[in-house]
């Protein structure tokens, strides 16, 4: 990889900016492109004097050249509830026209590529737990749908550049990952979890906490992601952790982990909140030797840090 050069787009975000560390680690030479609106500066912060990584601010809705690169990945958008609500047409605008902007990068400089997908493509699963070959059941109307289609629309670009323009493309399809750098006001349920529990406010657990989730610590997911870059499957792979937890233990773990004795407070639950979520990721363990290792409580305690320093300030 010494010298190659590798576009992140979203690089400023919670996943993108831990891809930029494993792509130096690796080797490669980054540019990051991401407008900064959900992403953070302060995620790069410590990459600044790093004569090998170059950040541009630029919405990546708009074409851009940012030179030759060797390869493209495609991880801008928002993608907690609360931001993707809050920034709703951009969202779909990035999943479009910013997945179109990024795919002719990779095809003008014959450039590899890797999207960041998401299990929100499977909606709602009826089926459990999720394989790639499910369609999904998503709600076309709802109020993830700015998020859901966007991602949907995400996978139907990229297999259409790859099999149109044969770009050698590939789709990773991402479950609930947390970890350092996770925004404490991204509304998602570690960082609100860590937030009130190390404020000794009440966890809100939304609904009755019986829905499920399978939580990935960072460094597995991005584990994943180098893996499948390196690969040469073009249709999707979950990377995810198949550990499934009920939203109540995983309140349960925070309390645990953090010490804290905040109670739970239960409040209304979202409309379209998925009841259940786990990948199947037999795909990802045969084609790309992965697993996940950093079970829930050991990455909760190893992004407690984090979590202290955040709420400090
Ligand atoms: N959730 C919760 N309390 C919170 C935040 C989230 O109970 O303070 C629930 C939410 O309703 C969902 C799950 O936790 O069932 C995961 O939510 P998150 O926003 O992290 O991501 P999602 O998987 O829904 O995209």
């Amino acid at each position: 990889m010494s010298g190659q050069r590798a576009l992140v787009t979203g690089g400023a975000g919670f996943l993108g900016s831990h891809l930029c560390d494993a792509l130096l680690a690796e080797g490669w030479n980054v540019i990051v492109i991401d407008n900064l609106l959900t992403g953070r500066r302060a995620n790069l912060a410590h990459l600044a004097k790093d004569s090998r990584f170059e950040f541009v601010e630029k919405d990546i809705c708009e074409p851009f050249d940012v030179g030759r690169v060797d390869y493209v990945f495609h991880f801008a958008s928002p993608a907690s509830p609360v931001d993707y609500t809050q920034h709703g047409i951009e969202t779909l605008q990035v999943g479009s026209l910013g997945t179109f902007h990024a795919l002719d990068i990779a095809r003008k400089y014959n450039a590899k590529y890797l999207v960041s997908s998401t299990s929100e493509c499977y909606g709602d699963p009826l089926e459990h737990p999720q394989k790639e070959t499910y369609w999904g059941n998503v709600n076309s109307i709802g109020p993830r749908s700015v998020y859901d289609e966007a991602k949907r629309f995400t996978e139907a670009v990229t297999m259409a550049y790859h099999r149109y323009h044969k770009v050698d493309t590939r789709i990773a399809r991402i479950f609930n990952t947390y970890g350092p750098r996770m925004q404490l006001n991204d509304g998602r349920v570690v960082p609100n979890f860590m937030k009130q529990a190390l404020r000794g406010e009440d966890l809100t657990v939304y609904g009755d906490g019986s829905q499920t989730r399978s939580f990935c610590y960072v460094s597995d997911e991005i584990d994943g992601f180098t893996r499948l870059a390196k690969s040469g499957e073009h249709l999707p792979v979950n990377i995810g952790n198949p550990n499934e937890f009920t939203i109540l233990e995983c309140a349960q773990r925070v309390l645990k982990v953090t010490g804290s004795r905040s109670k739970i407070r239960y409040e209304a639950l979202p409309p379209d909140d998925p009841k259940q979520r786990r990948p199947d990721i037999t795909k990802a363990r045969e084609l790309l030797g992965w697993e996940p290792k950093i079970d829930l409580e050991t990455g909760l305690r190893m992004s407690l840090e984090y979590f202290k320093s955040a709420v400090a300030q």
